[in-house]
């Protein structure tokens, strides 16, 4: 009886904790709050600028921000239309190019947008740029961060962070957060969002890049561009793909959709 009733509880808790993914409302598990998340994710943002080497690449700088507000604005003008008015004030962008090699970009949540040298190396067009950044700002949109750092919290401390008793939570969040956004090795190993994860953050990023007026029609090329690049560091979109093929071919059937969302 003891051990139903617990169930009961555990159950409600997890219930009461649900929220849903804008677009493709999928149900999530979200235990933590977005001031906290926001928080968590803005010490480390604020860490890896500081240490960050900045690009002097005027022209690319001017590319990442121009692509980068299309899409902010685009975003919000989405969430606005779709009763999400309140997610807006979540987000307060930021456009940055850092001078490293890597071939790679990531926003964290709250909206700051990361891109690396090494991936203007590859992209030929705003349209291609756009992809990525899509990719990045759906992952803060679809809150998957918020999902990752719950899921660890419940694997770790289980019964106890369900009822919220934690007494040190936002020390948890943050050693939690550290590895879910895993900026630079000096915090150990990063976790990479799960295929889930990313084709939802497929599915969305070209939703919002349509709304902002790029061709989404690029993503296809791109990512077979991507794919043939074979760098030796895997980029954070390309960490769990789905096969490159999977993804392609997934891709190609959200196409036909998005025609209702351009201009
Ligand atoms: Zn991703």
């Amino acid at each position: 009886m003891k051990k139903l009733t617990g169930l009961f509880i555990t159950a409600l808790l997890l219930l009461s904790s649900c929220g849903s993914v804008p677009i493709t409302g999928r149900k999530q598990v979200l235990l933590v709050s977005d001031s906290e998340v926001l928080s968590s994710s803005l010490t480390q943002y604020s860490d890896y600028m500081k240490s960050a080497p900045a690009s002097t690449n005027a022209k690319g700088k001017a590319m990442v921000t121009r692509v980068g507000k299309k899409i902010a604005a685009a975003t919000e003008q989405y969430l606005k239309a779709n009763g999400l008015s309140a997610e807006v004030k979540n987000f307060s962008w930021e456009f940055n190019l850092v001078n490293d090699k890597q071939v790679n970009a990531f926003c964290m949540p709250g909206g700051k947008i990361v891109v690396y040298e090494g991936l203007l190396n590859i992209v030929s067009s705003d349209d291609e740029l756009a992809v990525v950044i899509g990719h990045e700002v759906a992952h803060a949109v679809a809150k998957h961060s918020n999902e990752r750092i719950s899921q660890q919290l419940l694997t770790q401390y289980g019964a106890q962070m369900l009822g919220k008793a934690l007494s040190n939570k936002s020390e948890a969040i943050q050693k939690i957060g550290n590895s879910v956004y895993g900026l630079g090795a000096q915090y150990g190993v990063t976790l990479p969002f799960s295929r889930k994860h990313e084709s939802e953050a497929d599915y969305m990023g070209l939703i919002f890049m349509t709304i902002a007026g790029y061709n989404p029609n690029v993503a296809v090329t791109f990512w077979k561009k991507m794919s043939a690049s074979g760098s030796t560091s895997v980029p954070e979109f390309m960490s769990t793909h789905p096969s490159d093929a999977t993804r392609i071919s997934d891709i190609q059937k959200f196409l036909p959709e998005l025609e209702k969302y351009k201009k």
